[in-house]
């Protein structure tokens, strides 16, 4: 059940009644199909705690927290080790933030979570679109036998959505057959680098959008707080960039996944996913500008 009575610690700036709120922060602590190291359940709360070093303000947007509409309702009460009763959860709490008519944007978690809030949006809006950046294709048709995985969870969304509507990037790692599956048009897959981004976001219009961030797209050497770390990935600055195109777009909803904080003992790694959801809770909320 999605708490909508007030939570003790919120992200900072975020402590809008839920009645008043456009936008709903959620965590989704469930990391029980990672494949090479756990720990993405603890991320929605170290984020939480480790955001009170953040300003509420945005020097990049000269947007402020403060002067948005945010709700955060702390985190979901999921089981452990059974992806299905935690999918239908994390669906029930996006269908409810959606029939508010509110933005949900989850925090994981592992990326098999975004299953669950694709559903909830793919149902009430049928020709959604989703803007994918990670350091994986996530295309697997299962993985190791299981087909809910975090491996697999792009593939799961593309039984939803059908060709055409995923459109991938920063992608570094994966099979042969998961890129050569990608070639075939079932998804815009752009290897290594947000080039063709800028096009795509202009080509979308008004079709909705689902955006989904594993921050593993971003590099180790800014972000090595993560299960399946991979070399080559993007800078923070190149994704703020990713962030700002996100404004011309209805994006109806996302989520940040595959932090593992305890990975990164300096806390970088925590401080960078907070200030990252910071710049994104100023693009999708309707925060206006800030007075001079
Ligand atoms: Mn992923
Ligand atoms: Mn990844």
């Amino acid at each position: 059940m999605l708490n909508k009575s007030g939570n003790i610690q919120t992200f900072i700036g975020c402590d809008a009644a839920y009645n008043d709120a456009n936008v709903v922060i959620f965590g989704a602590p469930y990391d029980s199909t990672t494949s090479n190291r756990p720990g993405t359940r603890f991320a929605a709360a170290a984020i939480r705690n480790d955001s009170w070093g953040l300003e509420t303000y945005s020097p990049y947007q000269d947007l402020d927290l403060e002067d948005a509409q945010i709700y955060d309702a702390g985190e979901l009460e999921l089981p452990f080790g059974r992806p299905c009763p935690a999918l239908d959860m994390i669906e029930a709490a996006t269908t409810q933030i959606l029939a508010d008519g509110k933005k949900p944007l989850m925090i994981g978690g592992e990326h098999l979570v975004t299953l669950g809030a694709v559903r909830a949006i793919a149902k009430k809006h049928p020709d959604l679109r989703i803007i994918h950046l990670d350091a994986h294709t996530d295309l697997r048709q299962d993985y190791l036998g299981e087909s809910l995985s975090h491996a697999t969870v792009l593939r799961r969304c593309h039984d939803i959505l059908g060709d055409g509507r995923i459109y991938q990037f920063g992608v570094r790692s994966g099979t042969k057959e998961e890129f050569a599956w990608a070639a075939k048009g079932h998804t815009h897959l752009q290897k290594f680098n947000m080039n063709g981004l800028v096009e795509i976001v202009e080509s979308l219009g008004d079709a909705p959008v689902y955006f989904t961030l594993d921050l593993d797209v971003l590099d180790p050497s800014a972000f090595p707080g993560t299960g399946t770390p991979e070399a080559g990935g993007i800078s923070f600055m190149d994704l703020l960039g990713v962030i700002k195109l996100l404004k011309q777009l209805n994006v109806v909803g996302c989520d940040v996944v595959e932090l593992a904080p305890n990975y990164d003992t300096s806390g970088v790694s925590t401080a960078v996913a907070c200030k990252v959801i910071r710049e994104l809770l100023l693009a999708i909320g309707d925060c206006g500008a800030s007075p001079q």
